[in-house]
């Protein structure tokens, strides 16, 4: 007998976990709240570690596909001090394959074809325990019905609530998101500053990196703590004045770090939340979480790694067992805490590191990780 299966998000957890299924030639309903693939910005770029990412795509059989598009280029990696100097300015070897770089839009392109998604299909709640199955609520006002409902619609997850009361604190860390565009044309001095891949300046309890995408593109991210509503006004003040006022909290810094705020555009506040390390839940048959909506984590490199090898985990788990897909799931679950566990602590000592009272701080994390 095929189970109904539905997975609620398609970000790289429910993708994965939807192409991976479909691989497998077991159907599975995508429910998705955005009206199209492309109704927002995708975000920047991506890197996808080989035995995270890249082997979540390897089961997705799009391997391929991710090595024609991606940069390892893009795992360069610049730090300078707050005054301009240069620090460190490490480059990856030829062959090496690491942790290539992908923009976030290639990614869901990637995993999306042939893919049925339901779009403009927000869900509002998911009851399990009902005779036919788990009960899913549409926005819409429509109700139906499945065995396995899994929850990858992320951070502030709609499915969450049926199995964990749980939800995302505040980690006292704001970061505000901006694009630079034609970079190589317009900006060429930054381009250079830049580089292929990443530069990062870290000061006091303040960060700002700026990330190389395709196209000429640049994600420059803008990090320092404060309360959670002490900058709230940033996202009615629109750019003009937000390119005044972000550059006045990196005061001091030299003014070609500087002009990577003044000459961004498009500047989005995100308040960094996570969720408690490790974050488990007395299993509820029928109803699952992957990726965010589970372990929401600060953003350094791992959370759409795990989201994605998760996805296809759970995807082989529940394709592959000969009866009730349950015991698979409650495997899995087992599995994903204890690893996600690992990364949530890794990724939470990362921050207070990153962004904290002594900048030395953040050049000995990258002497630690960075391979010399
Ligand atoms: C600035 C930044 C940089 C990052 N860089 C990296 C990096 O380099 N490497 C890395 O591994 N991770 C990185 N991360 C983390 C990564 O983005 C997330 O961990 C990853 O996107 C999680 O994937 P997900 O599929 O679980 O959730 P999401 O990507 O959040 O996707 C959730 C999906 O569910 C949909 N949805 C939400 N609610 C509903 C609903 N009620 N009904 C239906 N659909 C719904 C959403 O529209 C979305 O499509 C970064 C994060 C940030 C903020």
């Amino acid at each position: 007998m095929r189970h109904r299966i539905a997975v609620v998000g398609s970000g790289p957890a429910g993708l994965t976990f939807a192409r991976v299924l479909h691989r497998h030639g077991h159907p599975v309903t995508v429910l998705e709240r955005d009206p199209a693939p492309d109704a927002r910005p995708p975000g920047g770029t991506l890197d996808l570690h080989e035995g995270l990412g890249q082997l979540a795509l390897d089961k997705a059989g799009v391997l391929a596909g991710f090595r024609a598009l991606s940069r390892p280029e893009g795992q360069a990696m610049r730090i300078l001090d707050p005054d301009g100097t240069v620090l460190r300015d490490w480059r990856p070897g030829p062959d090496d394959r690491a942790n290539p770089e992908i923009d976030r839009g290639q990614l869901r392109d990637l995993l999306l074809d042939g893919l049925d998604v339901q779009w403009g299909r927000a869900v509002t709640g998911v009851v399990p325990g009902g005779r036919d199955g788990v009960l899913v609520r549409l926005a819409d006002g429509r109700r139906e019905t499945f065995d396995l409902v899994v929850g990858a619609d992320g951070a502030w997850s709609r499915v969450r609530p049926a199995v964990s009361p749980v939800t995302p604190h505040y980690t006292g860390v704001t970061l505000v998101e901006s694009s630079l565009d034609e970079v190589d044309t317009r900006h060429p001095d930054l381009a250079r500053l830049v580089g292929d891949g990443s530069v990062a300046v870290y000061g006091v309890n303040r960060a700002l990196v700026a990330q190389r995408c395709s196209g000429g593109h640049v994600k420059v991210y803008a990090q320092f703590r404060a309360p959670l509503d002490r900058h709230a006004d940033l996202d009615w003040a629109g750019d003009e004045a937000v390119r005044v006022r972000l550059p006045a909290l990196f005061e001091g810094w030299a003014a070609p770090v500087l002009d990577l705020l003044r000459r961004s555009a498009r500047f989005v506040r995100r308040p960094l939340h996570v969720l408690p390390v490790p974050h488990t839940w007395a299993h509820v048959p029928g109803v699952t979480l992957l990726g965010d909506a589970a372990h929401l984590m600060p953003p350094l490199g791992a959370g759409a790694n795990l989201a994605m090898l998760e996805g296809a985990e759970l995807a082989e788990a529940v394709a592959t067992c000969p009866g009730d897909p349950d015991e698979a799931v409650r495997a899995f679950e087992e599995r994903m805490w204890e690893r996600a566990g690992r990364w949530g602590r890794i990724t939470a000592d990362g921050l207070e590191r990153l962004v904290s009272a002594d900048p030395a701080e953040a050049l000995a994390l990258f002497d630690e990780v960075q391979p010399s």
